[in-house]
């Protein structure tokens, strides 16, 4: 284990269950890993990042993953935020705020709204620039991390075309409204945020503003898919180390479990799909190391396999644990919960398909 992982580690200790069921991170943990830079590793040296790569980072994250969905959804929303104004922000814009994102400000990334859910063409937020200002008028729905967030960046119709413009939490007309008791990620701090007649400099609008919406939105969603693949890495390994210890000292019929052969196959089935996710993910991370022009659909496709893997393998593991397993506060029982919601983010499984679909259309002769 290195160090960041031992940090990340010590701070979450036996507490995500506890996290879980009070649907709160406590600040001191989030603070910690924010002012050391872990929540957006990826981020350049430049601005107070660790600069890791996406491998190294994935590898942290599917860590987190393990430990607490919830800490992992918060860390995929801020390394949105930042690879979001290190894309689209001015050189000025990026100076001036993604210090700030590795010096404890929280973050959040509201795209979906009451109509635009997995149809993001139908956003209707408006920024609309009035003189030096722009005003920003709309509403987000589940935008993770928005209890916890000092600083939301908000997409919106800006002219003809779109733009991302940066929001913090307390200024006049901003209303931050949490989910009420969300299924799973408990403590991940989602939100619903009114946007009503908010006023901001204009500068406040990251550059690349006008550009299309699909252009804008394809750029954050791509680095949310990587982290909430990479998450669900960790998933598959709680789940595969819960079930492989239960397996091991639980008795029935005169022997462990793990000598029953279909729970043998069970346990296998949890290998295959931590393996399966792992090399998955692996793979996109190169492409997204290497910049290569693959590294789109190599998202889609890690994020699809993760999150489809850990929803069946968690269900594998409470199956195995059974009613060892069926109540929360059990680690196996908040992956199954948490698991579920991972094919609903960043792209459901269905839309996921669809994108994997026209990939294969567009590469076949
Ligand atoms: P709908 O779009 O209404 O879809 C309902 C069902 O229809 C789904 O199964 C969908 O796959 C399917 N469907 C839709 N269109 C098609 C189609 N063309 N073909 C086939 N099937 C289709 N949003 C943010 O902006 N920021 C966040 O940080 C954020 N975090 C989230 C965290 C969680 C835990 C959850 C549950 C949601 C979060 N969201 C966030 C919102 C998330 O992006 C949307 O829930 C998601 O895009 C799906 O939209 P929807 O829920 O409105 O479902």
């Amino acid at each position: 284990m290195n160090d960041r992982e031992a940090l990340v580690s010590e701070l979450v200790g036996d507490r995500a269950d506890t996290w879980d069921l009070t649907g709160l991170i406590p600040a001191e943990p989030l603070r910690k890993l924010g002012e050391a830079g872990l929540l957006c590793g990826e981020l350049p040296e430049q601005y107070g990042g660790l600069g890791l790569s996406s491998l190294d980072n994935g590898r942290f994250t599917a860590h987190v993953g393990s430990l607490c969905s919830s800490l992992r959804s918060v860390m995929t929303s801020q390394g949105m935020a930042a690879w979001t104004i290190q894309r689209l922000g001015s050189a000025q814009q990026r100076a001036d705020h993604l210090p700030r994102l590795t010096s404890g400000t929280l973050a959040a990334v509201g795209f979906s709204e009451p109509e635009a859910g997995s149809d993001l063409s139908a956003i209707s937020t408006e920024i609309r620039p009035d003189g030096d200002d722009v005003v920003v008028d709309g509403r987000k729905v589940w935008v993770t991390a928005a209890h916890y967030a000092h600083l939301l960046v908000i997409f919106g119709r800006y002219g003809d075309g779109a733009a991302a413009v940066l929001v913090p939490a307390d200024a006049p007309g901003v209303t931050v409204e949490r989910v009420a008791d969300p299924m799973g990620c408990r403590a991940a701090g989602h939100a619903g945020i009114r946007l009503d007649s908010v006023r901001l400099p204009r500068d406040h609008v990251l550059g690349g503003a006008g550009a299309a919406l699909t252009m804008l939105v394809t750029a954050a969603l791509s680095y949310g898919r990587m982290s909430v693949a990479w998450g669900c890495v960790g998933i598959l390994r709680a789940c595969l180390a819960a079930a492989s210890c239960h397996a091991k000292s639980r008795e029935q019929f005169g022997r462990p479990l793990a000598q029953h052969q279909l729970i043998g196959g069970h346990l296998a089935d949890l290998l295959v799909a931590e393996q399966t996710a792992t090399r998955v993910c692996e793979h996109a991370s190169h492409r997204w190391d290497e910049g290569s022009p693959d590294m789109v659909t190599a998202a889609v496709l890690a994020k699809h396999v993760g999150a489809t893997q850990a929803a069946a393998a968690a269900a594998t593991a409470v199956q195995v644990l059974a009613s060892a397993g069926a109540s929360d506060g059990h680690v196996v029982a908040r992956a199954y919960r948490d698991a579920k919601l991972m094919e609903i983010i960043e792209g459901s499984n269905e839309l996921c398909r669809l994108m994997l679909a026209q990939h294969a259309l567009s590469v076949s002769g």
